[in-house]
């Protein structure tokens, strides 16, 4: 199986461009991940891309098979992953055009598998354990790092820290909904982040969410709410940037090997029933 070490969850703007990328299908036992991986050189690091919601953008937040997605990065070696997504911002000083690097998340979707300790048996006939996996701090303190001194490399103050809250989609929120989620002390809403974290820290992997501001959410501003065509505009606006901060993040991560941060230990003194690919 092709080798790679890091992971970008993401979509084809991040990699289409990159010379010598392949192409490779992976099966999983929970079934086809969103797309294809796309393996290619980056900084002289070995990196898997995967386009979230497929490369023709064609799979909705609540029907990707994030288990899949997950299971396919660590079968071809990744055990490090940057997630950089589209979010609104829940504050009006966190404006279209915002990086944020969150520290915490809350899950508020409703009908997705999130978890690969569902004693539910692999095709091998290893079943897995029930296991209570440690996601106190859901991302990778040295991944935030690398993201947080990345983006300021390029001139782009990131916010340090913030709750990404995470709902089921794909409608964007109602004013009620995101004057609730400001309320609570919440800085951005997105659709994806959960349980991409949480499946990534259940298979021992080190996770990181960037998140870019497309709009400010329905509580936040005071026009009509959120539409498509301004998400679209500002995403289209940041994605180079974007993407010049996501390769500098890659280049900054540290050697796989040597890493020893929380991820690595969440499943100390657990016997997970199954072995992870
Ligand atoms: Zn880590």
């Amino acid at each position: 199986m092709a080798n790679a070490e890091i992971g970008v969850i993401g979509g084809s703007g991040f990699y289409s461009f990159l010379e010598d990328v392949s192409e490779i299908r992976v099966e999983t036992p929970y079934g086809p991940p969103s797309d294809s991986l796309y393996l290619g050189e980056l900084a002289g690091r070995s990196v898997a891309f995967l386009p979230r919601h497929g490369r023709s953008h064609t799979v909705p937040p609540h029907k990707i098979n994030y288990r899949a997605n997950l299971w396919a990065l660590r079968s071809v070696g990744v055990r490090q992953v940057l997630g950089p997504c589209a979010v609104g911002g829940l504050r009006t000083e966190y404006g279209p055009g915002t990086l944020l690097v969150p520290d915490q998340l809350v899950d508020r979707t409703k009908s997705r598998a999130q978890t690969f300790f569902d004693g539910e048996p692999l095709p091998d006939g290893s079943v897995p354990n029930v296991v209570h996996t440690t996601f106190a701090d859901p991302y990778c303190p040295l991944g935030r790092a690398a993201a947080m001194g990345a983006a300021r490399g390029r001139g782009w103050e990131p916010v340090d820290g913030g709750t990404m809250v995470v709902v089921e989609g794909p409608r964007f929120s109602t004013r009620a909904e995101s004057l609730f989620h400001a309320a609570m002390g919440w800085s951005v809403v997105g659709m994806t982040g959960h349980p991409e974290a949480v499946l990534a820290r259940e298979l021992g992997l080190c996770y990181t969410s960037m998140a870019l501001v497309t709009d400010l959410d329905a509580g936040a501003e005071t026009g009509e709410g959120v539409s498509h065509t301004e998400v679209l505009r500002v995403f289209g606006e940041n994605v180079g940037r974007l993407r010049e901060v996501l390769f500098d993040a890659v280049a900054a991560l540290p050697p796989t090997e040597s890493r020893d941060c929380l991820c690595t230990h969440a499943h100390d003194g657990w016997d997970l029933g199954i072995e992870l690919p």
